[in-house]
């Protein structure tokens, strides 16, 4: 999720020193970090890496310029939504037209004119923090504000691509409160929300890399990075108890519980895509449901296996 407060990055890529040291000179006080590339390769690389809030993009370079580079950076979803300004010496209107239609957001003309630079830049970090929060709105659960199935998928995506390059294993959780259709007939739909946010809240509460998710009406995904099937069945296992000891105001003897199904990279042999890993955790989640509920079921080459634990033993309430 975006974090509110931090300092925009901004990324110049021009093969002019001089240009640089001028960007740095006229942008000092400014409310900004920047980084300075020389060139469209370098650029794209440093893209990549710092994700940027905006890019200074030069026109005219050696090599690639910055036409083609705003190309290849509008073609790759690691970058497509970094807001680029080109830097032209030209005032050329069908440059300008082309570079606007081809995704730029404004052009700042060379010499520059301070006042008139810190304003474009301003505003192009105001309107790139607001594309943030609206894009970061759009991937919120309302009623518990974790992240919601959009954001999950593509935190997912993201994981298995890292999980690629950086061979580690990662463990998908999914977690499905038990008879919850029950407990909204007896208690009343308002109720269920409480317990929704509360048991949103105890997953929530593991290590800060954790991703945690409303995948659906009341179940949760869980992307756990550099965690193997065995560590993944060990915080499952805890949710699974803090859930169940979780106290409910006004209902003392209420207790409700969740199942949990769990798939793991190490069980991929190469292609490992979302929707296999999805279909394993689901399976080994319906294996829990079958084997009585509050459990935690492991998925394993094919068919759900169970880790036996002295602890999950515990019948369905
Ligand atoms: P199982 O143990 O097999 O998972 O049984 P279940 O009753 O939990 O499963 P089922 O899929 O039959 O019912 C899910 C219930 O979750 C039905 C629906 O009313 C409830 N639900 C889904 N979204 C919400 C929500 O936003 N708020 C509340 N209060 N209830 C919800
Ligand atoms: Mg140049
Ligand atoms: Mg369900
Ligand atoms: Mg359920």
């Amino acid at each position: 999720m975006v974090e509110e407060n931090q300092i925009p990055i901004v990324l110049v890529i021009d093969d002019s020193e001089l240009i640089h040291r001028l960007l740095e000179t006229r942008l000092q006080g400014e409310h900004l970090v920047l980084h300075f590339t020389k060139s469209s390769d370098e650029g794209f690389k440093k893209a990549v890496e710092k994700n940027p809030d905006l890019i200074l993009l030069d026109v005219e370079m050696e090599g690639m310029d910055g036409f083609g580079l705003l190309e290849k950076l509008k073609e790759d979803p690691r970058t497509r939504n970094i807001a680029v300004i080109f830097i032209a010496a030209t005032s050329e209107s069908k440059d300008r037209a082309r570079g606007l239609d081809m995704g730029a957001i404004d052009f700042i003309s060379k010499p520059f004119d301070t006042s008139e630079l810190k304003a474009r830049v301003r505003n192009a970090l105001r309107t790139q923090h607001l594309m943030k929060m609206l894009e970061q709105k759009a991937q919120i659960d309302a009623l518990t504000g974790i992240g919601n199935r959009r954001y999950f998928d593509q935190r997912l995506i993201q994981e298995i691509s890292q999980a690629k390059r950086h061979p580690r294993p990662f463990s998908l959780v999914l977690c499905d409160l038990d008879r919850f259709k029950r407990l909204n007939d007896r208690f009343k739909h308002t109720f269920g929300d409480v317990v929704l946010e509360r048991v949103a809240q105890i997953l929530s509460g593991g290590r800060t890399s954790d991703i945690v998710c409303r995948w659906g009406g009341e179940e949760f995904g869980l992307i756990l990075p550099s965690t193997n099937v065995q560590q993944g069945y060990e915080v499952a296992e805890r949710l699974r108890i803090d859930i169940e000891l979780a106290v409910w105001p006004g209902k003392q003897d209420l207790v409700v519980t969740a199942s949990f199904g769990i798939c793991d990279t190490e069980i991929f042999s190469e292609e490992v895509t979302p929707k296999a890993m999805l279909d394993m955790a689901d399976s080994a989640l319906y294996t829990a449901k079958q084997n009585g509920r509050n459990r935690v079921e492991v998925a394993r080459k094919k068919k759900s296996i169970k880790i036996p634990l002295e602890k999950n033993n515990s019948p369905s309430k």
